[in-house]
């Protein structure tokens, strides 16, 4: 099957190390005052069970709670905390760059600040990682929390991804997942401003692993998704990993064009052979409402990707940070 991608051993080599030097938690969060605190105790009490030094990196993407606070909060009793405050909101993929971008670790842990991703999974992703994998990624196992027609839109969108696209993207596979330093560099490197983590993360490649786990109920507050962001997200998805609707564009308008020219000659011939008779307005109408609606449909496909050349082109940086409180460096600022 295409859709899953094969666990790859190729070039395997068992680590020598038992567990990474320093693991990095790179954590993105948008108003999760709810879910912070509660977060950071969890994620702590793993890695002492698991006496793994790690270091904590959040990420605050213009919350307009409480959430900067708590971080400071958290990072006055944790030095090992580093606080990446963005200028403004910039959307979950973006913060989790600028995470990935101010980790110190050999190796980091993407994950959700609201407690869906399950830390005790870190064990196994470490194990993997031990086993020589690069990139060790959790697959949901069961999405039952979602709404039944939000996970077969999902569904529906990674097959029609993956039966286009030219690097399969796994199923169900979510952000949580660890990452060597050699992944984190060749992730970091992608600078695009229309970023779909899931298609870089299945880009840069690296020998890679699955491990399956429940996603928990969200811990307290909101998910940030609906329908309307899901949407866009998937448009992101599509235009940032393939060109495919360009192609599909060029097709239909191919077919369209061969049927409308075969159309064209049987009303041509239709005339010579019988007469020019006025009738056949509606199939006109109809001709042209349909060529019209063609044409717009593959002037806003072209105008898509054509927007993000144009984003693209300006080159601005990714974010901008209020400030970055890197683990050690003692730089104390007013708290907001
Ligand atoms: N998030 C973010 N910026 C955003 C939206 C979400 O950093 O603009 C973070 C959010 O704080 C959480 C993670 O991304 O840590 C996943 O968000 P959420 O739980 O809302 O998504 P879901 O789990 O429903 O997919
Ligand atoms: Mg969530």
């Amino acid at each position: 099957m295409r859709n899953q991608q094969p666990d790859n051993s190729a070039s395997l080599c068992a680590r020598a190390q038992a567990r990474p030097d320093l693991l990095s938690i790179v954590c993105p969060a948008y108003n999760e005052q709810e879910t912070i605190v509660a977060f950071h105790k969890a994620v702590a009490k793993v890695m002492r069970r698991l006496a793994q030094p790690y270091e904590i990196v959040f990420v605050n993407d213009g919350s307009a709670d409480n959430t900067l606070r708590l971080m400071h909060e958290l990072r006055a009793a944790h030095p090992n905390t580093t606080i990446i405050d963005l200028s403004r909101n910039f959307g979950k993929e973006i913060a989790v760059t600028a995470g990935l971008d101010n980790a110190q670790g050999d190796a980091a842990v993407v994950m959700d600040a609201d407690l869906q991703h399950p830390p005790q999974v870190i064990d196994e992703m470490i194990q993997g990682w031990r086993e020589g994998y690069d990139v060790v990624f959790g697959v949901r196992r069961d999405r039952k929390d979602e709404s039944w027609l939000r996970r077969s839109t999902a569904t529906l969108f990674y097959r029609m991804m993956n039966s286009v696209g030219d690097v399969p993207i796994p199923l169900n596979a979510g952000d949580f997942r660890l990452l060597d330093r050699k992944a984190i560099d060749a992730v970091t490197k992608l600078r695009e401003h229309h970023r779909f983590m899931k298609g870089v993360f299945a880009w840069v490649g690296f020998n890679t692993k699955s491990v399956p786990f429940d996603v928990e109920p969200r811990h307290a507050g909101k998910t940030k998704w609906n329908y309307w962001r899901l949407w866009n997200f998937s448009i992101e998805g599509f235009t940032a990993h393939t060109l495919a609707p360009l192609k599909v564009s060029t097709y239909l308008g191919i077919v369209v064009a061969i049927l409308s020219f075969v159309y064209g000659f049987i009303v041509i011939g239709k005339a010579i052979l019988f007469g020019d008779v006025a009738p056949g307005f509606p199939t006109l109408a109809a001709l042209i409402l349909f060529l019209g609606g063609v044409q717009l449909i593959v002037l806003g496909v072209i105008g898509e990707y054509l927007g993000r050349i144009f984003n693209e082109t300006k080159n601005r940086p990714l974010y901008f940070a209020n400030d970055a409180m890197v683990r050690n460096i003692i730089r104390l600022r007013a708290l907001a």
